[in-house]
């Protein structure tokens, strides 16, 4: 039996072949160090998105840039806000930074309680992250919410905007990180090639923000750290993203169908507008990880809460249905 890995998010499309191309070529090349400012890259995002270049930084994904915010902005005695439960690394990097995790529990229906988040704001608060869409619940801040969530944040706070899924949110009423950075000074938002552009394994994300949140990620980024492979796989996705942006629309549909049938057998699910879905096996969620596995199929299972399952190859979306009907009967 074919077993599939539903458990990291990760994109189940293999590389398009003009993007290998691009991968072996670049390849060819990694006797010398890579271009330590990433500059083509940067140009290619600054024009992706219409911001200056100034204000694009690149890191080794995601997460890195999550490492360098919180190094550059807290540390002992500083507290860094966010939702819970959320992305795994928030508490690593706040701690690592030095500073103290405070988090606000999800609502019910595990969304984002921005009003219980602003009540949370100390004179402390150094840094809050907003996940949206949020992993692992999938649920998104609408526009008007973080709107008013940003009533309540003093200037001086960065809010990052953690954006790492959202090229698979079709919910037009979801917040716009692009938009939230050019009317806030403090807002960052965070993007990564690792999920819709299928690049994970190649660890390239990137940053807009203002110049003096660039500046910081710049210089406490690790040297030469983004590999010339990566920047030239990232690049090249960017210039041809119409047949990548297809396969990220044939998730969605996927995730609206395995949602349907999930609800066909009575799951309760949230409408998730990530690449994956969140059930809320609370006190079951080992034993229905357990059949997973049984079946085949790699879950992440966060015990006592729920699982999250990740959209992936038809076939192993088909599978997870069943093992989720048959684990209700
Ligand atoms: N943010 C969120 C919300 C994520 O789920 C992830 C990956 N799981 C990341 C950031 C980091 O992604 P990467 O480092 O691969 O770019």
């Amino acid at each position: 039996m074919e077993s599939f890995k539903l458990s990291s998010n990760e994109n189940p499309y293999p590389p398009l072949p003009q993007v290998r191309e691009v991968i072996a070529n670049a390849g060819a090349l990694i006797n010398r160090y890579p271009d330590p400012s990433s500059s083509a890259l940067l140009e290619a995002i600054a024009k992706y998105h219409s911001v200056p270049v100034e204000h694009v930084a690149v890191g080794t994904g995601a997460v890195a840039l999550c490492y360098q915010v919180a190094h550059s902005t807290a540390g002992p005695g500083d507290e860094v806000l966010f939702a819970w439960r959320s992305f795994e690394a928030y508490p690593i990097v706040s701690r690592v930074a030095g500073a103290t995790p405070v988090t606000v529990e999800l609502t019910a229906d595990g969304q984002h309680d921005l009003p219980e988040m602003a009540r949370a704001i100390t004179p402390r608060t150094r840094l809050i992250f907003v996940c949206s869409p949020n992993n692992p619940t999938g649920t998104t801040v609408s526009a008007q919410q973080f709107a008013d969530f940003m009533t309540w944040v003093p200037d001086d706070v960065l809010v990052v905007l953690d954006e790492a899924y959202a090229e698979f949110d079709v919910d037009a009423d979801s917040v716009n990180g692009i938009q939230a950075y050019a009317r806030y000074g403090n807002v960052a938002v965070l993007r990564t090639f690792s999920k819709a552009y299928g690049l994970a394994g190649l660890r390239v994300g990137y940053a807009i923000a203002h110049e003096p949140v660039v500046e910081a990620l710049r210089k406490t980024a690790l040297p030469f750290g983004v590999s010339n492979i990566a920047q030239a796989a990232a690049a090249a996705s960017l210039a041809d993203d119409a047949e990548l942006l297809e396969r990220v629309a044939a998730l969605v549909a996927e995730r609206a169908r395995i949602t349907t049938a999930l609800r066909a057998n009575g799951w309760d699910v949230a409408e998730s507008q990530a690449n994956f879905l969140w059930l809320a096996t609370r006190d079951r969620t080992e034993q229905f990880a357990l059949a997973c596995e049984a079946a085949g199929l790699t879950v992440r299972a966060f015990p006592g809460e729920g699982v999250r399952v990740t959209i992936g190859e038809t076939a192993a979306n088909d599978r997870f249905v069943e093992v989720a009907a048959a684990f209700r009967s």
